[in-house]
């Protein structure tokens, strides 16, 4: 629920408890300069008292604002400085706050004169705490945003920042070997040799980091639409075919006839298969196998990709979606993963929906199952416009030559 309907809740029930005819909360800005009116039951909203308030003109707020309950009995005697409503004679006035912080203001209005004593403000307290709570959630929920788009905008710089330096050496790099600056001897070249797998690893880093805060970034998500995972599936099959090919991997898809749509972005759901079929054949020793199915179960659509690999060690299992996490046994096999890949196909899936699960044996293989919800539309599947591209060679092919 939204902030402001959990406040128009409670100031509902506060005013029946009560028997009183209207209510408002106001909220402090972040400099605790100003008060602006967030949720109001029973007032106008042309009432001059729903305008916003300056804290250092209204004595009445400042004391309210300062942890203090005030009765007023006769609003017309006393306003001390507070624009009050017209027609109300008697108002509670409540601060709201939480360990000390001040967060704003509870104003309760009855038409009566006095109607208002100490037993009503107590029987107000635990509706007052909820809304204190609410608010004081509303806002470290409103910071925790506000951190995780700059920390994705850090690393979008950042990476940024990186990659044309680390493109430029490797270019350079690649002359030097060719002999362009001269011929090199056997040791030379076994150290520009390992140079370059350095740098190959730099660039796979800085794609992954790349990826992973785009996968974060608030405004991800507005090119959601209806993707065809079957076709997203068999382009990452056709896309880590020839490194499956060139260790002898048996590479196979389970094709299903059904055509299974997902609300997803087509990049980003791609992103999540490749990522795992590559860990597949990575993580699988020459002349083994890795096999991927797809279908629906009940109301998901289910994609597993199974291989008889190395397997992950029990105590890694629930680590594997944290940034940087590589097991043991990874690390012997492939000494230059980023241990990114997963955290990225983790915040993907969530993104969509889905969910992620893992099943594995060590030393006798691992099966990822992704699953997400059926996309439920009112037009047949076949006769609506889905994104994704078919499984053609030719499609394929294309995607395969991009860099
Ligand atoms: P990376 O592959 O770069 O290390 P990932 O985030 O893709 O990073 O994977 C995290 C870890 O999960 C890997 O280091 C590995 O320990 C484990 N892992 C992932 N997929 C497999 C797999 N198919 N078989 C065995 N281990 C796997």
């Amino acid at each position: 629920m939204e902030l402001e309907q959990i406040l128009a809740r409670l100031l509902e029930a506060a005013t029946q408890v009560l028997q009183a005819d209207a209510a408002m909360v106001r909220l402090l800005d972040d400099r605790g300069r100003e008060l602006t009116t967030a949720v109001t039951v029973g007032l106008p909203d042309h009432d001059s008292a729903v305008e916003p308030v300056a804290v250092d003109q209204s004595a009445l707020d400042r004391e309210v604002l300062s942890g203090r309950t005030v009765i007023l009995d006769e609003i017309q005697e006393d306003v001390r400085g507070a624009t009050l409503p017209q027609d109300y004679c008697s108002a509670l006035c409540v601060p709201l706050n939480r360990e000390g912080e001040p967060l704003g203001t509870l104003y309760i209005y009855a038409t009566g004169a006095q109607c208002f004593s100490e037993p009503h403000s107590e029987l107000l307290a635990p509706l007052v705490d909820l809304a204190a709570e609410a608010v004081a959630g509303n806002r470290a929920y409103a910071k925790l945003k506000e951190q995780e788009a700059s920390r994705g905008q850090f690393i979008r710089i950042a990476t940024h920042e990186l990659r044309s330096p680390i493109a430029v050496a490797q270019s350079l790099l690649r002359n030097v070997v060719k002999g362009y600056a001269g011929e090199l001897n056997e040791p030379q070249r076994d150290i520009f040799a390992r140079i370059n797998r350095r740098l190959d690893f730099m660039q796979t880093l800085v794609n992954d980091l790349l990826d992973l805060a785009a996968g974060k970034s608030p405004e991800l998500g507005e090119d959601e639409q209806a993707v065809a995972v079957n076709a997203s599936v068999g382009r990452a099959v056709l896309l880590v075919q020839p490194r499956a090919e060139e260790k002898d991997i048996e590479l196979s898809l389970d094709p299903c006839c059904e055509e299974l749509v997902v609300q997803a972005s087509e990049e980003g759901l791609d992103r999540i298969f490749v990522n795992l079929v590559d860990n597949a054949v990575k993580y699988t020793p020459a002349g083994g196998s890795v096999r991927v199915s797809l279908g629906r179960k009940d109301e998901e659509i289910q994609v597993a990709v199974s291989d008889n690999g190395i397997g992950i060690p029990k105590e890694a299992l629930s680590h594997l979606y944290e940034e940087f996490y590589r097991a043991r046994n990874a690390k012997k096999v492939d000494a230059v993963g980023t241990g990114l890949g997963l955290a990225i196909v983790k915040d993907l899936v969530d993104r969509y929906n889905g969910r992620i699960e893992v099943e594995s044996e060590l030393g006798q293989g691992t099966t990822f199952t992704v699953a997400f919800p059926v996309l439920r539309e009112e037009a047949p599947v076949s006769g609506r416009a889905v994104s994704g591209r078919a499984v053609s060679d030719s499609s394929v092919k294309t995607m395969i030559a991009q860099p």
